[in-house]
Formats: structure tokens, sequence, C-alpha cells
């Protein structure tokens, strides 16, 4: 089994937010390959901690269909489903093309600075080819539009299907390419500061057809990891 611990338990972490925290990074990174069985025993002496914990954390991951357990025969990590992904990517577009139509009326100057800034530390994370980090930048841009118009458990729900999507990319990671989701931020916060609805939402159309990976070609390239 393939395992990186990536920090140390923070001070405020409990045992089972400290497990949590590390087997979704792990998972996401793709560390753990989907379909790989898991050891709770194993997962437990690595971190340093009791099973309870780990046994805890798996139950939130199998609740967010990153884990799959099956009594008596064990618990793995979840193969990737492109059923699952297609329907984020539904319900993603359909919404957040509303929210920027929200974004362009409500958008206050308070939440533009905020954009802005975000958008200044995407700048910084793709010239030092931080990916990870970008990626994380990336869904903290779509977030602020969502709480500029006052809508951010909205996003909370649209977040059930975050790790998933970024699992596909990190396959496709040769194909990534900061500059083009900076340029599609860019002009998207462009229209909303001119309050330019039909250019935002084409610019956000065009975003969302690029970060989604073509599950064809990944199917084909890692056929293991699928459903
Ligand atoms: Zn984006």
């Amino acid at each position: 089994m393939s395992f990186t611990i990536y920090s140390e338990k923070k001070g405020e972490e409990s045992s089972r937010q400290y497990a949590y925290r590390t087997l979704r990074r792990n998972i996401l990174l793709l560390d753990m390959h989907p379909g790989e069985p898991i050891s709770e025993k194993e997962i437990a002496t690595s971190l340093g901690l009791s099973r309870t914990p780990v046994r805890e954390a798996l139950l939130d991951l199998c609740r967010e269909r990153l884990i799959e357990i099956y009594p008596q025969r064990g618990t793995r990590v979840a193969l990737m489903d492109g059923r699952l992904v297609e329907q984020g990517r539904f319900l993603r577009e359909t919404v957040e093309l509303a929210i920027l139509e929200l974004a362009c009326r409500e958008c206050g100057k308070f939440e533009i600075d905020k954009l802005e800034e975000n958008l200044e530390l995407q700048r910084q994370l793709a010239k030092n080819g931080e990916v990870i980090g970008f990626f994380q930048c990336d869904s903290d841009f779509h977030r602020l539009l969502y709480i500029g118009c006052g809508k951010e458990t909205v996003y909370d729900a649209i977040g059930f299907y975050l790790p998933h999507f970024i699992r596909e990319r990190m396959l496709r990671l040769d194909m990534f390419n900061p500059y083009d989701l900076l340029s599609d931020h860019e002009q998207i916060l462009e229209a909303v500061k001119e309050r330019d609805c039909r250019k935002a939402k084409a610019h956000l159309k065009q975003h969302l057809d690029r970060v989604m990976c073509d599950q064809k070609i990944l199917k084909e390239a890692y056929p293991n990891y699928f459903v």
C-alpha cells in the first residue's frame, strides 16, 4: 500500500481529523491508486494512531465516495466513476451560470477586491509551477463568486463533487496549463466588473469545458482505475 505522510498532526486537530486529512490527500493526489486495497492497521501504525480514529476517517471518506467498504471483503480506494463526474459537471455548469448572472448584478467592491487578490495569488502559483496550490486557488476563485451573491452553502453542495474532479485532473497533469485557466478567470472577473452577464457566462462556459477531462481518453489510458 502506498501512503505518504504529508505533515504532522496539527495541535488543534483530533486524531480522526488528522487521519481524514492525510488519507484524503493521498487519495486526491493519487498516491493511493483507485481500486487499491487499504489496511486500516497499517495506516494506524504509520500515523501513530489507534485504529478507531482511522476507521472513523474511512467512514467519512466512504460518505464522500472516495473509499469503498465491503464487510468481510475489506476496504479499498473507490474507483473513479465517470457518471459521478459527469453529473457533477452538469450540476456545476447549471448552477454556476446562474451564479454568474447574480454576481454581475450583486458583487460589490469588497467581493471584487477579494477576487482580484485571489487572481494575484493564482499568478504567483502559476509562475512557481505549484499545481496543487493552483487547484485550491482555482476552487477558491469560484467559491468567492458564490459568496459574492450570498450563495456560499450552494457552493458547499457542489463541493461534494470537487475531489472527484481533482482525481481526474491529476491523471491529466500533462494537459494542465495554469495560464489557460488564469486567463479564463481574468476574463470572467473583467466581465463581472463590467456587469456584462452575457460575456461572463460565455467565458465561464469555455472555462468549464476546459477543466473537464475527456472521460474516454482517461478510461483508455487507465482502464483499471474506472468503474
Ligand atoms: Zn476555475
